[in-house]
């Protein structure tokens, strides 16, 4: 008989699984003088005159998280679970989209470990407001807020992002198999 490894058990998949997600959203002039709703950032509201153009409520950073947890576990992404051509998804709460990855992902048995995020964008500056969107997001993940990171970063000014016409995401997020 074959001994098994402590780290990876064949019947059940590996105990670790590491999963990034991307995401972009384009910043119009918030409705009604312009397509863009509210800018909402890990949950977290910005008093912004810009905001993001999409069908849901454009969370930018909770898409990214989300689309990290759905790839840890090589589930489709949010696109694909969640098609902006649905009317059933029209000003939704992303958090929405975060707790279906997550209980996808617990019926494989894998809950989140950390995260590690990046939001990259002009206005408003990010410090401000971090540690309520670290909190933010740490408590939709069930996480203690040490195993939850969010950078801020800006473009330089340079492309689309740089010129405060869109937002951008990265997330990285750490999956374990619950039994251990
Ligand atoms: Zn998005």
């Amino acid at each position: 008989m074959a001994a098994s490894s402590p780290e990876e058990s064949p019947s059940a998949g590996p105990r670790l699984r590491i999963g990034h997600g991307y995401d972009l959203h384009r910043l119009e002039p918030v409705a009604p003088d312009g397509p863009g709703r509210p800018l909402i950032i890990g949950g977290v509201r910005c008093d912004q005159n810009r905001g993001p153009v999409a069908r849901s409520d454009g969370d930018a950073l909770l898409h990214a998280v989300t689309d990290a947890v759905l790839g840890a576990l090589a589930l489709p992404d949010i696109g694909e679970l969640f098609p902006d051509t649905d009317e059933a998804n029209e000003g939704r709460d992303s958090a929405a989209f975060l707790f279906e990855a997550l209980r996808l992902a617990g019926e494989q048995g894998y809950r989140p470990v950390n995260v590690d995020a990046t939001v990259i964008l002009e206005r408003p500056k990010l410090k401000p407001i971090k540690g309520e969107i670290r909190a933010n997001v740490a408590r939709l993940l069930g996480l203690h807020e040490s195993c939850v990171n969010v950078k801020g970063k800006t473009h330089e000014g340079v492309d689309a992002v740089g010129e405060g016409r869109a937002i951008e995401t990265h997330a990285v997020v750490l999956m374990e198999r619950a039994d251990h």
